[in-house]
C-alpha cells in the first residue's frame, strides 16, 4: 500500500524541486534533498518504524498538537492528494488546499479523479 503510494508520488511530482516525508503517526516531516535517487528509497519512521508518506514541498506540517488540521492531511493523503498541484479543470488555476474539515471533503469530492 504505502510502496504503491511511493511509486505513484514519483511520478506526480518528479518534476518540482524538493520533498518532505511525513509520518502520518508520530506528527512529523522531514525535509528531503532534491536528488531523485531519495525518492527510490523505502523511508521508514525513524520514531515509530512506520513507513512515512512522501509529500510535495508545498506541504506545511501542522504544529505537532494541532490534531485537527494533521487529520486534514491524512485525510487528503488517504484520497491521492500529496500536495502536488490541483488544477482546477474549469478555470485552470491552482487550487488552494483546504484548512477545515469540511472544505477538505468538498475539496476531495470535487477534486478526486
Ligand atoms: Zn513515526
Amino acid at each position: 500500500m504505502e510502496t504503491y503510494k511511493n511509486v505513484y508520488l514519483c511520478n506526480e511530482i518528479s518534476e518540482e524541486m524538493g520533498h518532505k516525508y511525513v509520518c502520518l503517526h508520530c506528527r512529523k516531516s522531514y525535509s528531503v534533498g532534491t536528488g531523485f535517487i531519495h525518492f527510490q528509497e523505502k523511508k521508514i519512521c525513524p520514531e515509530c518504524l512506520a513507513p512515512m508518506t512522501l509529500l510535495n514541498e508545498k506541504f506545511k506540517a501542522p504544529r505537532k498538537d494541532d490534531t485537527t488540521q494533521w487529520e486534514i492531511v491524512k485525510l487528503l493523503v488517504d484520497n491521492g492528494f500529496f500536495y502536488q498541484s490541483v488544477l482546477d479543470p474549469i478555470s485552470g488555476e491552482k487550487v488552494p488546499y483546504p484548512r477545515t474539515k469540511r472544505d477538505a471533503e468538498a475539496f476531495i469530492e470535487k477534486y478526486k479523479k
